[in-house]
């Protein structure tokens, strides 16, 4: 449809989000704030999207009749989660506006093709796709051991990650990740994971925020720190990265790009979302414009907004359990809190987040 259009999208405008998650429910609140309505369209009921939002379709991501009336009802149509059928999002853009493209969409889905795309414009691991232990073996033997195995498909928060020791039993490791295509990684020797996220406007505009520092803790994000402290040039080189891949994918929304920081000192880039990121949840207390605002801005072909941090931050998640803390957390002067309305707080589960901000350059040590 129009898809080359530059036109800005007014305020009133209907922003139909794919995707209930947290990440759409936080959009949908800044979109709110901008005078926009957001539809959300989710498997799920009772979603954190859908709670904060002006409608929803509940519906499976394949199921065509509710994607063209979904397309119908909405003036653009964008991602909160990037593993929604590559199909369905073609399908979408020829009932409706699709910003970013499902060209995105296939490339971040796909940690192959993610891969092979990310090679053309910036470093990673050396990688190979492996069909069988018999691949396997022999990748292990190219790459060096330790290796990371991982599914091609639907990974995240390292779910279907096998590490692959000096003395694997390739058979085993082969069943552990469970699909039928994976992709053999070297083993990066970390200093740090740092993450940037980039906002690039129908116009080809674009800003981009600091590079941040992200702390795991059995593979999920625990914490992320803004300013990422790093030496030397690195930190711009971590921004003109992810600039050139959004260029590359020629995509209008938001782009964040995970990458290792080798002891070293180089960048390797881990994985890209098309999509507001965990890691950028600082930017709600901390910039002008926050990540979700930014997100609205560049798919409704508005004016990108300030990236300028006013403060430093520390973000940390709430996971499971975590947020039972909740009462001490408003008690507390220095806790910006934000909870996302899920029910039921199971292990691994993303509750909700804390911010604290510091004056800048005066981030805790740790
Ligand atoms: P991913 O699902 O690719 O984001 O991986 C989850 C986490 O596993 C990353 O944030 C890293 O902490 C770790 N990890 C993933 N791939 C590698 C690798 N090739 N080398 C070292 N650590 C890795």
């Amino acid at each position: 449809m129009a898809s080359a259009s530059v036109h800005p999208l007014p305020p009133g405008s209907t922003i139909g989000i794919m995707g209930g998650g947290q990440l759409g429910r936080m959009t949908a609140l800044a979109a709110a704030r901008l005078g926009y309505k957001c539809h959300i369209f989710t498997p799920e009921t009772d979603s954190p999207g859908e709670q904060v939002s002006a409608a929803a379709t509940i519906a499976d991501y394949e199921d065509r009749k509710a994607l063209k009336s979904f397309a119908g009802s909405v003036d653009v149509v964008t991602f909160e989660f990037e593993n929604v059928p590559a199909e369905s999002a073609e399908y979408l853009a020829e009932h409706a506006l699709v910003r970013p493209g499902a060209q995105c969409l296939a490339i971040a889905q796909d940690r192959l093709k993610e891969k092979d795309f990310i090679n053309k414009t910036a470093p990673t691991t050396p990688y190979r796709k492996v069909t069988s232990a018999e691949d396997l073996a022999k990748a292990a033997d190219e790459i060096g051991r330790p290796a990371v195995l991982k599914t091609s498909r639907m990974g995240y928060d390292g779910k279907g990650q096998v590490l692959i020791a000096p003395d694997c039993d390739y058979a085993a490791a082969w069943a552990a990740m469970g699909a039928e295509i994976g992709i053999l990684e070297g083993f990066v020797d970390l200093d740090c994971e740092v993450s940037v996220i980039t906002a690039r406007s129908p116009h080809g505009g674009w800003v981009t925020y600091p590079a941040v520092e992200n702390r795991h803790v059995n593979h999920i994000l625990d914490t992320t720190l803004a300013p990422a402290r790093l030496p030397g040039d690195l930190a711009e080189q971590a921004v003109a990265i992810a600039h050139d891949l959004a260029d590359a994918l020629d995509l209008v929304g938001l782009l964040a790009v995970e990458m290792f920081v080798t002891r070293d000192k180089r960048i390797l880039v881990n994985e890209l979302a098309p999509r507001p990121h965990n890691s950028g949840h600082w930017t709600m207390d901390a910039c002008p414009t926050s990540q979700f605002e930014q997100l609205v801005r560049a798919v409704c072909g508005l004016p990108l907004g300030s990236v300028e941090a006013h403060h430093d931050a520390v973000m940390k998640n709430l996971i499971g359990d975590d947020v039972t803390g909740w009462p001490d957390l408003l008690a507390d002067p220095g806790a910006r809190l934000h909870l996302y309305g899920k029910a039921e707080a199971r292990p691994g589960r993303k509750m909700g987040h804390v911010n604290r901000l510091y004056p800048k350059g005066q981030l805790p040590n740790g």
